[in-house]
């Protein structure tokens, strides 16, 4: 039996056209795309057809269109979007690394069209990809010549595979590092055709196990600088001006992965001093790579620096071409190493580097200005305390370094079930137009306010959380 048109509640169901065309949903389509947003909205409809009761009432378009939403809402696909990082860690890589400088993302913005990315505006001719940031680099880290490739997995995978393929490496026991997201440093070895010869111990290797490892079939020597971890106690490395000697009297390249590297010396902020391209260089090491988007402060990048000759060999290698970076990039890098002419300027205006240096009081004072407001948004279920707290630098930049910060530590007031209580809080603060990203520690959500920048934006958008 069939029921007519006016009684089923199916039949009342808009078409997939029509509720496509809905002006309701224009904003849902900019932020997912028409395909997606047509897919779903063609499952919504299947499955509402065969829910509906034919006894009951059928959905009105709003409230289609909310369930299209709340769909979409768990559907990865619109892209990388802003969000306020109160994690505490200054670069995190969950959450895009370093946020660039205005004059980075500006030069971005300039270079998207066409642009001279290997064009030689002089002669005329196709130019070098590499010249645009070279010059700079290596005027901060006295480096013959530099190069820049995706990131610095690449980085450490064509080094390798330039000098060491199909040949042996040998690397100390206590550096075989992962450093997470599966950088695994014997993995990336043997995919680039590299065979890794532990030397040392976990916690000890001494010049004469590399002197040892040394054979005919031995490609380079590696460092890496453990970066992620520290080691304490009964400890001893081969440092670079060692394992410079042992590698030059061998006629082998000595390359050191430093990791996060940074170009201003980390002591002037009273923490420890993690080692520059520069010292790397100074000290023997013929390359040396790092990140651009760590304690540099840019954009996903590897760098590597060096003797010309070596570049050179690493330019030649055509694996190269399949790591290359883009014209963004190559702009947002050159922006960002532009700033490190001028240290007043430096410390202003590079994110990572203000944000590092931000004194804790001026946090303090922040979290004791937003306790209140906060406080009065999320209603008197929940308590809201100003606290201290510490940040980390993050991306195995100084592991154990801790910068004393200050937050909001919001937790439940209800008797029972306070944890979940919390969860749920931090649920609702990741679906806001602008998710806040915090931590729970001990069934309390803990703001770390380091590196929120615009407290009126911040309270601006939390006003939806009530409405929520
Ligand atoms: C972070 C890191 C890498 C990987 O660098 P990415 O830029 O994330 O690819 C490699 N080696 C060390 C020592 C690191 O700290």
């Amino acid at each position: 039996m069939t029921a007519s048109p006016g009684t089923d509640p199916r039949a009342r169901l808009p078409s997939l056209d029509r509720l496509m065309d809905d002006p309701e949903l224009a904003h849902i389509v900019e932020q997912w795309g028409r395909r997606t947003v047509l897919d779903e909205a063609r499952q919504l409809l299947a499955s509402l057809r065969r829910q509906i009761d034919p006894g009951s009432e059928a959905p009105g378009p709003g409230e289609i269109i909310a369930a299209l939403t709340q769909r979409l809402q768990s559907t990865p696909g619109r892209g990388p979007r802003p969000v306020w990082n109160l994690t505490g860690t200054v670069i995190h890589t969950n959450l895009g690394r370093a946020p660039l400088p205005i004059s980075a993302i500006a030069a971005m913005a300039a270079a998207a069209g066409s642009s001279d990315v290997e064009l030689d505006l002089d002669s005329g001719m196709r130019g070098e990809r590499d010249h645009h940031v070279e010059r700079l680099i290596c005027d901060l880290t006295g480096a013959e010549a530099a190069t820049v490739v995706n990131n610095n997995a690449a980085a450490v995978l064509l080094v390798l595979n330039t000098f060491a393929q199909g040949k042996q490496v040998p690397v100390s026991r206590g550096e075989l590092v992962e450093i997470g997201g599966s950088f695994r440093m014997p993995d990336i070895m043997r995919r680039a055709g590299s065979i890794l010869v532990e030397v040392g111990t976990t916690n000890r290797t001494h010049r004469a196990d590399f002197e040892e490892a040394i054979t005919d079939h031995t490609g380079m020597l590696f460092k890496v600088h453990p970066s992620n971890y520290a080691i304490a106690g009964f400890h001893q490395e081969v440092t670079i001006p060692t394992l410079a000697e042992i590698a030059h009297a061998h006629g082998l390249p000595l390359a050191w992965d430093l990791g996060s590297g940074s170009l201003v010396d980390l002591s002037r902020f009273g923490l420890a001093r993690e080692p520059m391209p520069s010292d790397a260089l100074a000290a023997g090491a013929d390359l040396v790579t790092f990140s651009g988007d760590k304690l540099l402060g840019g954009p996903q990048a590897g760098i590597i620096v060096g003797r010309r000759t070596a570049i050179d060999a690493v330019r030649r290698n055509p694996l190269k071409r399949a790591l290359r970076v883009d014209k963004l990039t190559l702009a947002a890098l050159g922006a960002v190493l532009r700033l490190y002419g001028d240290d007043a300027r430096l410390l202003q205006e590079l994110p990572v580097l203000r944000l590092i240096s931000r004194p804790a009081q001026d946090i303090r004072a922040q979290a004791e200005r937003l306790a209140g407001p906060i406080s009065d948004l999320l209603g008197k279920n929940w308590e809201v305390t100003s606290v201290a707290l510490a940040s980390q630098i993050g991306s195995g930049a100084l592991p154990v370094a801790n910068l004393d910060s200050a937050g909001l530590a919001i937790s439940s007031r209800r008797e029972r079930g306070r944890g979940a209580e919390v969860e749920d809080l931090q649920r609702r603060l990741r679906r806001l137009p602008k998710p806040v990203i915090g931590r729970i520690a001990q069934n309390r959500l803990l703001l770390d306010l380091r590196c929120l920048d615009d407290e009126t934006a911040l309270l601006a958008d939390l006003q939806s959380l009530g409405a929520a």
